[in-house]
């Protein structure tokens, strides 16, 4: 049968947040055999998140764990100076490892972000994933793309601008991890306090080599995930209600 794609996704609170989601499912519920796992930054599960995904029509596990203060970027902060949700993709690990079952459950995972832009065909190419898969990715690292270079099969180095030397110099986009693997190496997490761009190399370091990669997308060559970001919108004359204490209906 089909593996199932068990996609982790962090997600957070924020006026975008509802039409982020709305425009993920409406991709997800075209995929088959896709199991959704919600992990917000946040102490509880909020009603928002809740709702939507008793009317989503997906297959969801809904978790939750904040992110510790120290950790947590600021609003002043620039992006980069911290990752964002590390905590949460660990959880979505733990919860696999204490739900699923080596022998008998068959599955790929990703690590997906709520504002990302997905290719329903980039989910027929994970599904074959038998270790680690690895693909293009549109839009970061200040580039068009980033992608792995192939040689002959084989993922030899990154194409990207920023820290080419980088064990794996991917975005969290780019790359699935067949559910064996997980379960078959359960120290293996995302790290909390790791230098810029080094958070995808702290999970795949435990996983795999460079020349084990299994590359995807007609050998790195189509982009099928784009890395795009959502802009915050302005909420200007909305504050100037809540001063007037005139302020829209919660
Ligand atoms: N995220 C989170 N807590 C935060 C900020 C972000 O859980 O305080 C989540 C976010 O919803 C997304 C993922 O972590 O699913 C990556 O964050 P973001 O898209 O802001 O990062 P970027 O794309 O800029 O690297
Ligand atoms: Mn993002």
């Amino acid at each position: 049968s089909l593996p199932t794609i068990y996609a982790i996704m962090p997600t957070h609170t924020r006026h975008v947040q509802k039409a982020e989601l709305t425009r993920l499912a409406q991709t997800f519920l075209h995929v088959k055999n896709f199991h959704w796992i919600l992990v917000e930054d946040s102490h509880s599960r909020t009603d928002l998140v809740t709702s939507f995904l008793a009317s989503c029509g997906i297959k969801y596990t809904h978790l939750n764990i904040k992110t510790p203060e120290d950790y947590q970027l600021k609003e002043t902060d620039p992006n980069w100076l911290k990752p964002r949700g590390v905590e949460q993709r660990n959880v979505g690990l733990q919860w696999l490892r204490e739900h699923l079952d080596e022998d008998s459950d068959k599955g790929v995972v990703y690590f997906a972000d709520d504002d990302n832009t997905y290719s329903l065909q980039l989910f027929d190419e994970m599904r074959q994933t038998r270790g680690v898969s690895v693909w293009p990715v549109g839009l970061v690292g200040g580039m068009r793309f980033e992608r792995p270079v192939v040689e002959h099969g084989r993922v030899v180095r990154w194409y990207t601008y920023w820290r080419p030397e980088r064990p794996f110099a991917i975005d969290m986009a780019g790359f699935a991890v067949n559910l064996q693997l997980i379960l078959e190496n359960p120290q293996a997490k995302f790290e909390l306090r790791v230098r810029r761009g080094y958070l995808e190399s702290s999970l795949l370091e435990h996983l795999i080599t460079m020349d084990e990669l299994e590359p995807l997308a007609d050998n790195c060559t189509k982009v099928l995930v784009w890395h795009t970001r959502t802009e915050k919108p302005k909420m200007k004359q909305e504050n100037q209600l809540i001063q007037l204490g005139r302020p829209s209906d919660p």
